[in-house]
């Protein structure tokens, strides 16, 4: 299987695909990346000591002083490492107004509330997550496999011991890393150790405050992530960024800077294999199928839901086959389409109803199959006798719509507008409310132009016996601006 990864940058945004076999599978967006602090690493001052609630407020360099609270301030060795039995938690022990020293931010500045710092530094790569302060060797809890954990913990832990090229740290082995090998797991070892020593190197020369880290450009770690043998060629459309990559894989993985190459073509580069297109039929419920049939792919706040149809009807004696071949074209149609939304949570499949067991064990296989090459974790469970497959899936960034789009202004997201009518039902009961609150000469109503229309035309008789009804008469103005569900009841 080939695969190509297509960067694409301007200004505002950094755009990244990823395309197995001409297929577009994967794509993440990142806009105004100095917005998210998060992770960063600063050299920072303690201003302020407050022992009532065993905290300090640190200058970082931004509006606002960071909140480091004394749990999140392990005590230090002689050789700066944390030291783990450390039961006393007294902030004055740790630090005093005017001490220097290294944070990272864990929560973001939120409205008047400073960032929230820890002074437990950690970086991650695509395996692993290194703690330049301690020596801790830990698995993430969600490999499930107990084998599978012991195993990864004794490579690390032999790595750490006897490999003469890694120094001292902690590392934490990710979720991701499930099945990775010892020359994956040391490669991101000898990473991690080399940027923090570069992040580090002259830090004593540094003013108070700076900033000492921040995590990497999209670019770059999606060339840290998604970066695999299979991986042919890296195109990238801007000079600059082109060459902080080359700079970047000379240093911390030269195996892949002859895949790297500047994109200079006349088409723009996610004109290839349809890139463009694919991003816009990927914001679209609806997935037309080879065969005829479709899936209808819904996103909730709860779930996503997902409808497997068959095209037009084809006669009942071919119906069964006809039903499991657009189940088996819906389930690798709809592995891709999880990726490339990146939808998470739990996902709920309702595959057209088979009647032969043996079909919907193929279904289910196929399903399995077509989602083993996708890096989210996921976990379904069998095709129930109403044709449903439950899912979760694991992912860290939002989905692709959640990135590009917002609810629709006009219906408030629920993808149906309430109709002229109901509007207009809606104005008479408002028209009697108001009409009994407020002393006036006349009623001023002000609508969108279907509501107006309508107000003037079907309901222009209970126009007139509102008007009886309330003594008034009731003008009527079109609003151009206004959305059908838009209105304003003006007493004059
Ligand atoms: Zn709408």
């Amino acid at each position: 299987m080939s695969e190509e990864l297509l960067i694409n940058v301007t200004p505002n945004e950094t755009r990244v695909a990823l395309v197995e076999n001409g297929v577009l599978q994967e794509v993440q967006i990142e806009r105004q990346r100095s917005s998210s602090i998060v992770g960063n690493v600063y050299r920072g001052k303690v201003n302020r000591v407050l022992p009532g609630m065993q905290a300090a407020f640190v200058d970082i360099g931004l509006d606002r002083a960071g909140f480091l609270h004394a749990s999140d301030i392990p005590q230090l060795d002689g050789e700066g490492m944390e030291l783990i039995d450390d039961a006393e938690l007294d902030i004055h022990t740790r630090v005093h107004e005017g001490k220097t020293l290294l944070v990272q931010v864990v929560k973001a500045p939120m409205g008047t509330k400073g960032a929230r710092l820890t002074t437990h530094l950690s970086l991650s790569s695509r395996y692993l997550v290194y703690m330049p302060n301690n020596s801790h060797i830990g698995v993430s809890q969600r490999i499930e496999s107990e084998e599978e954990r012991q195993r990864l913990r004794d490579i690390v832990t032999d790595i750490c011991s006897n490999d003469e090229q890694v120094s001292s740290g902690g590392y934490i082995v990710r979720t991701i890393a499930e099945g990775a090998s010892r020359d994956e797991l040391l490669s991101d070892m000898l990473f991690l150790q080399k940027l923090w020593i570069d992040r580090t190197a002259d830090l004593t020369e540094k003013k108070v405050p700076s900033l000492v880290y921040r995590d990497m450009s999209l670019a770059l770690r999606s060339l840290r992530d998604m970066s695999h043998p299979n991986l042919e060629k890296i195109r990238i459309d801007s000079r600059e960024t082109y060459e902080k990559i080359i700079e970047f894989t000379n240093r911390y993985s030269p195996e892949l800077s002859n895949r790297v190459f500047l994109y200079q073509g006349q088409r723009p580069l996610f004109d290839l294999y349809s890139v463009e297109d694919e991003i816009e039929k990927a914001l679209h419920k609806r997935v037309d199928l080879k065969s005829g049939g479709y899936l209808i792919i819904e996103q909730t706040e709860a779930m996503t839901t997902v409808d497997v149809n068959t095209g037009t009807y084809v006669g009942t004696r071919k119906l069964e086959e006809t039903i499991f071949k657009t189940n088996l074209e819906a389930a690798s149609s709809l592995a891709r389409q999880l990726r490339l939304r990146n939808l998470g949570g739990i996902i709920i499949v309702d595959f057209i109803d088979m009647v032969e067991p043996e079909h919907r064990r193929q279904v289910q296989r196929t399903f399995e199959k077509a989602l083993e090459k996708d890096r989210a974790r996921t976990s379904l469970t069998a095709v129930s006798d109403l044709g449903l497959i439950e899912m979760t899936r694991k992912r860290i960034r939002e989905s692709l719509g959640q990135s590009l789009c917002e609810p629709c202004p006009h219906c408030q997201g629920r993808g149906q507008l309430k109709s002229a009518e109901t509007i207009c039902l809606e104005i008479f009961r408002e028209i009697t409310r108001e009409s009994r609150q407020f002393e006036c000469e006349k009623i001023l109503v002000l609508a969108s132009q279907p509501v107006i229309d309508r107000l003037l035309d079907e309901e222009s008789d209970n126009v007139a016996e509102l008007e009886t009804f309330i003594g008034h008469p009731i003008q009527l103005q079109v609003e151009l601006l206004y959305g059908q569900e838009q209105y304003d009841i003006i007493p004059a």
